[in-house]
């Protein structure tokens, strides 16, 4: 992947083409056309920053989304992955389409390729033969390997078409510029909560959000290339199209997430997100009670479920900030509503990250090796390890049943997310990037920055305290009755509860009666801290380190069953990497 390759200085490259994109209008007054290249994170009208600057231009413009195979494809990552799964490709298809539906009542077609954009702008950028100047508009992205799409096509554009590139930021709730000098991305510290204070102190400005005038009628590209291209006005691939088999998909398995909205699961296009958006806020409530509720797992009201749409830039964060402060001025104001915009605080904060990181987030010692001298970590998790964690077949009913609800819907909670990266990088010593890999592929929701960060995080490579989570606790604390764990694991469905979560705790007795033989109809338990503390080969120095207790059997815990100590690896815990598996 090229993303994953170091690449030098990307957070200078970065920061000043953030820097440039307040320059650029003079750099282009010369254009006399403009392309919006779409891409699968920006996909809406709604405060679309990139298309309120191409209607500026008051020049024909074409917009233009391309299905990159370098996303869309079929080759492996090198861990083995697909990029992404059928039901991701057809949650970014939906979002295409509905994009096009939007853009269409504007007066502007959209022109759909399965090129890359380099390849299909030579085709756009020569209309006539009219040898006009083409300025591409697109948004500016966090990590390496966009950064070095966009270098090819700005290459092209230059040598090849008489044109150039501007790219702009969009991404966040906070613009960079925006930021206070304490807390802007080059000072942004590896810990979330200094930063935050810092933003929230200095009462850093949300840009209010753009809307496109009705009134607005966009000059059209020239008449004869659309007739010409009429194809690709009319083209949008199918499942097929991009390699995948799309048998089973519509069997209604996203049941239990978001089963009770109109769609039955999650539907790709601006018009679903701007809909859940307006029923999860305003005609549910559900802003008012959502700190209660967040760490909820089943259905589809406890947390806001905004995240696949934001992804793929469906949802604009900016949008989603105001409508928060619109409710705490029109219904109620509460920590629940100020919580929402802290969520949206930590996507900043991984973004921001991304850029200042560069491809640290992306290597096995994450940003913490870059820093820390003496930075040791060994990832000796065996490969049955990973499969049985990515079939959701661990023997931990917690951790499988979410892996199991990842496999079928392509969405998994907070809670859930936390546990699972636990369990696979700190208890299975997996090395966290298959772990990511296979959160890429699957996860709707998937966003370079927050998806690497985040693991980064669960695995302790981001400094401060790791969250090592107690996964009995952790079940008992958010799924008492076992309700999740039956809804995903059908073989535990007649387990008693006060076992479900422990299933290898059965007497013979007990799994006769509930059906449920241990290594027969479910899996024994993989081995996890429970039982290192008395079978396996870790020094004794090396538990205290761990802060695992041979008296009571469990790694120290406050209520929320988070590790209370600092995490001091223990001697067996050295440099490594992938080769284990
Ligand atoms: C290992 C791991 C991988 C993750 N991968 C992704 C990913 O690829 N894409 C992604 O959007 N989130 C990711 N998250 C963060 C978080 O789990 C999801 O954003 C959240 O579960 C989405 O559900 P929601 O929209 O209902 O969230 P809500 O609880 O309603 O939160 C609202 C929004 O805040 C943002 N947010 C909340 N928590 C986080 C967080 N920890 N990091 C970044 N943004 C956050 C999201 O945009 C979310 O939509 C990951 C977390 C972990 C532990």
């Amino acid at each position: 992947m090229i993303r994953r390759t170091l690449e030098a200085n990307i957070l200078t490259k970065i920061m000043a083409s953030i820097a440039a994109t307040k320059t650029g209008a003079g750099a282009n007054a010369l254009a006399k056309r403009c392309v919006l290249l779409f891409r699968h994170t920006d996909l809406r009208v709604h405060d679309n920053l990139c298309l309120k600057r191409a209607l500026e231009l008051n020049v024909p413009l074409l917009p233009v989304f391309c299905f990159d195979p370098r996303y869309f494809g079929a080759k492996p990552t090198r861990y083995g992955n697909r990029r992404m799964s059928a039901k991701r490709s057809r949650f970014t298809i939906e979002s295409v389409e509905d994009l096009r539906n939007n853009l269409r009542k504007q007066g502007l077609p959209l022109y759909v390729s399965l090129e890359t954009p380099e390849k299909a702008l030579e085709a756009v950028c020569n209309p006539t033969s009219d040898d006009s100047k083409t300025i591409v508009i697109t948004s500016k992205e966090p990590c390496s390997e966009e950064v070095r799409v966009d270098s090819r096509v700005r290459r092209v554009l230059e040598t090849k078409l008489n044109g150039s590139l501007e790219t702009i930021w969009q991404r966040t709730m906070y613009h960079p510029d925006d930021l206070p000098a304490k807390g802007t991305i080059e000072r942004l510290p590896l810990k979330f909560t200094p930063w935050r204070q810092v933003v929230e102190n200095a009462k850093t400005p949300v840009r209010v959000p753009w809307s496109m005038s009705p009134n607005v009628a966009a000059l059209t590209w020239p008449e004869e290339w659309l007739n010409r291209s009429s194809k690709g006005f009319a083209f949008l691939p199918t499942l097929g199209d991009l390699g995948h088999d799309d048998s089973g998909l519509d069997e209604g398995e996203d049941g239990g997430v978001m089963s009770d909205l109109e769609e039955g699961r999650f539907k790709g296009g601006e018009s679903v997100a701007l809909k859940r958006l307006k029923d999860w806020i305003w005609k549910d409530d559900c802003l008012a009670k959502y700190k209660e509720t967040r760490n909820g797992m089943l259905g589809s009201s406890y947390s806001s479920k905004f995240s696949p749409w934001l992804a793929v830039g469906c949802l604009s964060p900016r949008t989603i900030y105001a409508e928060c402060k619109r409710y705490e001025r029109e219904r109620v104001k509460n920590k629940s509503t100020y919580w929402l915009v802290f969520e949206l605080l930590w996507r900043d904060f991984f973004q921001f990250q991304a850029v200042k990181q560069g491809n640290h987030i992306f290597l096995v010692e994450g940003p913490l090796g870059r820093t820390d001298r003496n930075y040791s970590r060994e990832w000796p998790g065996s490969k049955s390890a990973l499969e049985r964690w990515k079939n959701g077949t661990t023997g931990w009913p917690l951790v499988d049943a979410n892996m199991r609800e990842l496999n079928a819907t392509g969405f998994m909670s907070n809670r859930g997310r936390q546990n699972v990266a636990s369990f696979l990088t700190l208890e299975q010593r997996v090395d966290w990037r298959h772990g990511a890999d296979y959160f890429e592929m699957h996860l709707l929701d998937h966003d370079v920055a927050s998806n690497y960060g985040n693991w980064c995080a669960a695995a302790g490579l981001f400094g401060g305290r790791v969250n090592r989570f107690n996964i009995l606790k952790q079940s008992n604390d958010y799924d008492k009755s076992g309700e999740y764990v039956k809804r995903w694991i059908p073989e535990l469905r007649d387990v008693p509860t006060q076992k479900v979560h422990a299933p290898w705790k059965m007497s013979k007795d007990e799994m006769k009666r509930s059906n449920c033989q241990i290594g027969q109809d479910y899996p024994e338990p993989l081995p996890s801290i429970c039982e290192w503390n008395n079978k396996q080969s870790m020094s004794k120095k090396g538990q205290k380190d761990y802060g695992g207790s041979k008296k009571n059997n469990r790694y120290n815990s406050n209520k929320n069953g988070r590790g209370k100590k600092k995490f001091r690896p223990p001697s067996s815990f050295k440099g490594g990497n992938i080769g284990h598996l």
